[in-house]
């Protein structure tokens, strides 16, 4: 299988502009126009990662962390990160990696893993994404609306919430006189054509807007296109970090804590006190999510499940929030098993194998 068509399927759960600005998440080594027969999933394409996809056969690995972060000026294998790529490169292995990206969607996400371990309900971001959306308005004459709105929608216009196919429209009259060169759609050069048209309005990510109005100018009529575009300040409510839920029942507080090393498969939590007895509201974000604890707390939740908590970070719970560490790696490690879900459906015959490498460089005593 191409590996650009295992990465597209990848990222149309996890599209590449959600990725924050300080990462590199994309295709780090091999081309996307190679072929493979199977892919190792982790969540740290180490040198021990990638020799075990040298040994069981796999073209590619498919990372949570890049491997890669910051700029390398030289590549001699004077660290970890070097001898990796080295490797990767010498055996031929593709490394691509997802992080922030599938930490930013409500759906299929990261942190949508770890709620799915809790069975939360009533999911939503915890800190929803802001200046990702534009509005487009297109005046459209009222014969094309439909084939209009077809093109904007198939594009991927539309989408608010869990409703697709989203518009409004307003009648009016336009107005436009052809010019010398013009082949109006309707009217004659040089005259005062009036018509009655649409102003069609779509929401959309800006980082579809190149496709959205290629596709416009296929679908609409005439000859030049009048459309605005506009930035929104609405927050981006499916993306975004973090995410908040609730329980099915409220916990007790030690209850709780069972429940989270059992699910998640701890071998330990640092936690904090909780404000209250019992814990129903739960916020979480995968990885090192200490900056969320404000947001957490301003959510009402009752507990924080998170990792990569520092001393002084504990002390902005002020006690009224749980905060329980559970540790970076466990806290994204669901996520391997995550990939896999997402290319079975469009690849059931792709094989994905987790890598047996335990990339943890945490141990506990
Ligand atoms: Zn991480």
């Amino acid at each position: 299988m191409k590996i650009e068509d295992i990465i597209n399927e990848i990222e149309r759960i996890a599209p590449p502009a959600l990725q924050e600005d300080y990462d590199n998440s994309g295709l780090i080594t091999g081309s996307k126009l190679d072929n493979v027969e199977k892919a190792l999933l982790c969540l740290d394409s180490t040198e021990e990662v990638v020799q075990e996809a040298i040994d069981k056969g796999c073209g590619l690995i498919i990372a949570h962390h890049p491997i890669i972060f910051k700029g390398l000026k030289k590549i001699n294998g004077s660290n970890y990160v070097e001898r990796a790529i080295i490797k990767a490169i010498k055996n031929n292995i593709a490394i691509y990696a997802c992080h922030t990206n599938i930490d930013n969607v409500l759906k299929s996400g990261v942190n949508g893993k770890i709620a799915d371990k809790l069975n939360l309900h009533n999911r939503r971001i915890l800190r929803p994404m802001s200046g990702k959306l534009l509005k487009l308005s297109v005046f459209v004459p009222v014969s094309h609306t439909q084939e209009v709105l077809n093109a904007l929608f198939a594009a991927g216009a539309g989408h608010i919430g869990n409703y697709d196919e989203c518009s409004f429209a307003v009648s009016g009259s336009g107005t436009f006189r052809a010019g010398e060169g013009a082949q109006p759609f309707v009217g004659k050069e040089g005259e005062r054509h009036t018509q009655q048209e649409e102003k069609v309005e779509v929401i959309l990510p800006n980082y579809i807007l190149g496709t959205v109005l290629q596709q416009l100018n296929v679908h609409h009529p005439y000859e030049e296109v009048a459309y605005e575009v506009y930035e929104l300040k609405n927050q981006w409510l499916e993306t975004g970090s973090g995410l908040i839920g609730e329980l099915e029942n409220a916990l007790s507080v030690d209850e709780f804590l069972a429940f989270l090393k059992d699910k998640m498969e701890l071998k330990g939590i640092r936690y904090t006190k909780s404000g209250s007895s019992t814990i129903k509201k739960v916020a979480l974000c995968g990885g090192a999510g200490s900056f969320l604890i404000g947001d957490a707390l301003r959510a009402g939740a009752d507990a924080y499940v998170t990792g990569d908590v520092k001393y002084h970070e504990f002390f902005d719970a002020e006690n009224r929030l749980m905060v329980c560490d559970i540790g970076h790696y466990e806290s994204e490690k669901f996520t391997i098993p995550l990939f896999a879900e997402i290319l079975s459906v469009k690849f059931p015959n792709f094989a994905t194998i987790f890598a047996n490498t335990n990339t943890n460089p945490v141990n506990y005593y």
